[in-house]
């Protein structure tokens, strides 16, 4: 392990750490229970040093060194483990959706209600023509950059207010400033307004998405913020070129991917600095870890 991590830098992504998923966020939702993830910290700081994301794009050199993320903000984050991180002195970086400080219900949330109520079918039926896309699953082609994410969520919020099941519902991810915590090893990222497919809109809808929620941020007191832009699903299809120029644009240091990867050496695309992340099963770190790396390798 030594020697796979003198050479392979793992950036960590996490997103729920409920001790037990709430039933409507059931079935799809990443989760890693608090003291699992507490594991997954104290097995690699046998190995590595944790510095803040910031520092670990800045650094001269890497190795041997690992950063910690969340993507979302889940509130089980701040509820059920941002304490034990801090208690451990681990850094870490949650990378906020500003829409959900607007009361909003991120809308792959919504997704997973649909889903877990048994009401796909209903809902692709009263979907606009031609969004279902054949040979993909409802949770996939809803996120497929061939889908106009604003337009998918307008139409699954439609179905669900219809069904009432939206009303009595608070959202999942954090939704008051006040939850926000002011730590010296606690950073807030960007990680775009409404987690849309980036890829999925044009050039302006991009930069708004991008620019809200940096004043959602801006607005919040106390806090640490983080240069670094963490992209909406992660993959290669979720953003574009347009993505890129943006974020030079204003001022962003790094984009996070989300590919299962670990990094191996410094990558850049159009200039700007991108790094590879992954996201740990709810098990044991160790073999995840060696998993991850020969698929980095392949
Ligand atoms: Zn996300």
């Amino acid at each position: 392990m030594d020697r796979l991590l003198r050479l392979w830098t793992p950036v960590l992504l996490y997103h729920g750490s409920y001790p037990e998923v709430p039933p409507e966020l059931g079935g799809k939702l990443h989760n890693v229970a608090p003291d699992q993830l507490v594991q997954h910290t104290r097995y690699l700081r046998k190995h590595v040093r944790f510095v803040p994301i910031d520092e670990l794009v800045a650094a001269e050199k890497r190795h041997g060194l690992a950063s910690i993320t969340f993507d979302d903000a889940y509130k089980s984050v701040h509820e059920h483990v941002a304490d034990a991180l801090i208690a451990e002195g681990v850094p870490f970086t949650i990378f906020v959706n500003g829409s959900s400080l607007d009361g909003e219900i991120l809308w792959r949330d919504k997704v997973r209600i649909a889903i877990t109520n048994g009401w796909v079918e209903e809902c692709e039926a009263q979907l606009p023509a031609g969004m279902k896309i054949r040979n993909l699953s409802f949770y996939k082609y809803t996120k497929d950059p061939r889908n106009d994410s604003a337009a998918v969520d307008a139409a699954i919020t439609r179905f669900l207010e219809a069904k009432g099941a939206l009303a009595s519902l608070q959202p999942a991810t954090i939704d008051r400033p006040e939850a926000f915590i002011d730590h010296p090893l606690v950073t807030y990222g960007n990680h775009s307004h409404h987690h849309y497919v980036l890829s999925s809109l044009t050039k302006e809808q991009q930069r708004e998405e991008i620019l809200r929620t940096e004043a959602t941020l801006d607005g919040i007191p106390n806090i640490r913020r983080s240069r670094v832009f963490s992209i909406p699903f992660g993959e290669r299809k979720h953003f574009n070129a347009e993505t890129i120029e943006l974020l030079k644009e204003h001022d962003f240091c790094a984009a996070l991917l989300s590919r299962q990867r670990l990094n191996l050496r410094r990558r850049k695309l159009d200039g700007l600095p991108v790094l590879e992340r992954f996201m740990p099963d709810d098990d044991l770190l160790g073999p995840q870890l060696i998993h991850f790396k020969r698929l980095a390798s392949a």
